[in-house]
């Protein structure tokens, strides 16, 4: 029988309604019910005396009740059972709340462990509520550690408990070993008979953590091999040639010297750009790093090679921005761009769209209107997608079904720990510009609270009377009497009050696509003095005359994502602010939050980010295409992750598609991993 496979209802004890709470768990195999991990342990190995027991201590006892459970009555609702138990060391008062039957369970004069928390008052021990166990009971989990697992309603934790033993009693040890020996050697590895068996129920705690390790580096070694193999499938792919021989004129059009970080960018896709193979690459690039230049290069030329580029981004006013940009930098060039999204008229669309068709435009941006299923292309050769993570994983597929077999370039905005990347990314290569353009200066970020509240309005009127302009971040779009957070709507309306000669607006994500381009429009025409705004301001949008962001409840967000819209200001030349406002007193928030007061490094920051809340933030949905991990920490084991895509790595090199018989284990795993599309971009 092939464990993966079976159904749990072929285990003893399980029937149609606990197979399906199992089911609501996820669980709905064998295999799923062996890599359901417990939640938390309890230690109850160690048993202690009487005599040692500290106030506080959640632990193990083995003693005799000293006399028969007395029950009494508090008042109505509420009874409490209780004796007293010795071992040979001390004396111990044990009580159960409402539960009464506890007075015929317990026997004066038998033995039981006991396991819960004590409490210690002059020298005299107790115990509440403690789980008991018969000294012989069949099968005691007391004077072992013990396994709690995540419940649901219809199971409780004795019943997973049990089903977990069946299964691992039956097919632990058949469980195919997809680590083979050297890389288990290499890293220091158990076998997964051992791993499975102790990670539910450890002999001891130095075979738990070995059983862990394990787990962890075998959860992400098939991660790995995944991606791997899934890359290598993308790789094999005929790609257009272009050369990057023209690219000194371009460079040389340039009004300012490119990073030593662009240049290398711009190189290590050149070189996908003629290999004859697809590119499919990530740049990656903190706010203001110059991602447009080099996406610029490339489209300079794939145009001298004859291609034609599409630049898709997701808002309109960001295209109407790269427009305006681009069209100024390739004015030497001759270099035809056209701006395609949802507003361009009917009568221009046609125009655009048939120009397109008979290969008269090397440039296209737009939103997702460029890939709709009405537009056609002639000669397309470069996609390059902005902001990435604003456009599903599943509509770069599209694209590249849609018109033929483009380079691909996807800019990502938000920094993302390496290790992170290369999972996330793991089908891409990635390029990093880790270097701003010189010049920039730090945007200052202070921490205040609600204090400083007076003082915010003068700073806030300083900068608009000195001609620049104000963004205001507020978590909600509307008051909430259940939550004490600032709305959108209340603060621009105690703004209008307050500073009368300013014109305010407000912008968030429910407003239409057309309302909201209007106001941006506005703001960067300096039309208006504040924006209000949700995080929708967070995407690339460019206005240099903004020198001031206050965020309130600045505790809410991650720090990735405060200090991407931090980076909607410093854009210009003047000297620039950042304010978060939080009235979190707890000196973790603060601690987190100060990062930022601390350092303009979005890697760093991410870094942090990463270990704080873990790799989820960086994406809001599971749109990142990451299955779900069952017990790794893509946020804390990143040392056993890099171990892993080592090794993973190396092993694909040597059988790129795991034909060897060797790894028929693991091709079945990845196989599953894959067929169950728990990978998804
Ligand atoms: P992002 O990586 O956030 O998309 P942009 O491409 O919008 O950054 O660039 C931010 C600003 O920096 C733009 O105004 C751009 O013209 C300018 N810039 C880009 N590269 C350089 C450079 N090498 N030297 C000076 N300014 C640069
Ligand atoms: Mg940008």
């Amino acid at each position: 029988m092939i464990y993966s496979d079976s159904d749990i209802k072929t285990l003893k004890g399980i029937g149609d309604k606990k197979a399906q709470a199992f089911n609501k768990l996820g669980i709905f195999t064998v295999y799923d019910l062996i890599s359901f991990y417990p939640r938390k342990y309890e230690d109850r190995s160690l048993i202690k005396n009487i005599s040692d027991l500290n106030d506080g201590d959640t632990c193990c006892i083995k003693a005799v009740a000293a006399d028969d459970p007395k029950l009494s009555r508090i008042r109505r609702g509420l009874d409490i059972v209780k004796f007293r138990a010795f071992d040979s060391t001390g004396l111990i008062e044990i009580s159960y709340f409402n539960q009464s039957w506890m007075k015929n369970t317990i026997c004066k004069g038998e033995q039981y462990y006991f396991y819960g928390k004590v409490e210690k008052r002059y020298n005299r021990a107790a115990m509440t509520n403690p789980t008991f166990e018969k000294d012989e009971a069949a099968g005691n989990k007391t004077g072992r550690i013990v396994p709690v697992y995540r419940l649901t309603s219809g199971l409780t934790q004795k019943n997973v408990t049990d089903a977990v033993r069946v299964a691992v009693d039956t097919f632990a040890d058949t469980v195919p070993e997809i680590l083979n020996p050297e890389i288990r050697e290499r890293n220091e590895l158990v076998q997964a008979r051992f791993a499975y068996k102790n990670i539910h129920f450890p002999a001891d705690l130095g075979s738990l953590e070995l059983s862990r390790r394990r787990l962890i580096f075998e959860e992400l070694f098939l991660l790995s091999c995944s991606l791997g193999l899934r890359k290598h499938g993308i790789k094999k792919e005929n790609g257009f040639i272009i050369s990057s021989d023209g690219i000194r004129d371009f460079l040389d059009a340039l009004p300012f010297t490119p990073t030593s970080a662009q240049i290398r960018a711009i190189d290590e896709c050149s070189i996908d750009m003629k290999s004859g193979q697809v590119m499919n690459r990530l740049l990656q690039g903190d706010v203001g790093s110059g991602k447009t230049l080099v996406a610029a290069a490339l489209i300079y030329n794939a145009f001298r090679s004859g291609f034609v580029s599409a630049l898709m981004v997701p808002t309109e006013v960001l295209a109407e921005q790269h427009c305006k940009n681009l069209r100024e930098l390739f004015s030497f060039s001759g270099l035809r761009i056209e701006l395609l999204t949802g507003s361009t008229t009917a009568a221009e669309k046609r125009r655009i769209k048939s120009e397109l068709k008979t290969g008269n435009i090397d440039l296209i941006i737009g939103t997702h209107a460029l890939f709709s299923d009405d537009v056609s292309y002639t000669n397309l050769g470069l996609v390059i997608t902005d902001e990435q993570h604003r456009f599903g994983v599943k509509q770069r597929s599209a694209i590249v079904e849609k018109a033929g077999n483009p380079h691909i370039l996807v800019m990502s905005a938000t920094p993302i720990p390496r290790s992170l990347a290369l999972i996330i990314y793991g089908d891409l290569d990635i390029s990093v510009l880790d270097e701003l353009p010189p010049g920039r200066k730090p945007v200052e970020t202070f921490l205040v609270d609600d204090s400083y509240r007076q003082r915010l309005l003068s700073f806030i009127n300083k900068q608009v009377e000195g001609g620049h302009q104000v963004y205001i971040v507020c978590p909600k779009v509307e008051d909430d009497p259940s939550e004490e957070l600032k709305s959108v709507k209340r603060y621009t309306e105690d703004l209008m009050r307050k500073l009368p000669g300013i014109s305010v607006e407000y912008i968030h994500g429910k407003m239409s696509g057309k309302e909201k381009d209007r106001i941006m429009s506005s703001f960067m025409r300096n039309e208006t003095g504040i924006l209000v705004s949700t995080t929708v301001i967070e995407v690339g949008v460019d206005v240099p005359n903004a020198s001031l962001m206050i965020i309130e409840n600045a505790d809410r967000f991650g720090l990735s994502q405060l200090h991407q819209l931090r980076g909607r200001v410093g854009r210009g030349s003047e000297k620039s602010y950042c304010v978060l406002v939080s009235d979190n007193t707890g000196q973790d928030v603060l601690n987190r939050l100060n990062i930022l007061c601390k350092t303009g490094d979005g890697f760093v920051i991410s870094e942090e980010d990463l270990k704080i809340r873990g790799p989820g933030d960086f994406f809001g949905e599971r749109q990142h295409g990451l299955p779900e991990m069952h017990i790794a920490d893509l946020g804390v084991n990143v040392n056993i992750l890099q171990k892993a895509r080592d090794e993973a790595t190396a092993l694909l090199e040597s059988d790129p598609e795991l034909k060897r018989e060797e790894n028929r284990a693991l091709k079945e795993q990845v196989g599953f991993l894959l067929e169950k599309n728990l990978i998804l971009n």
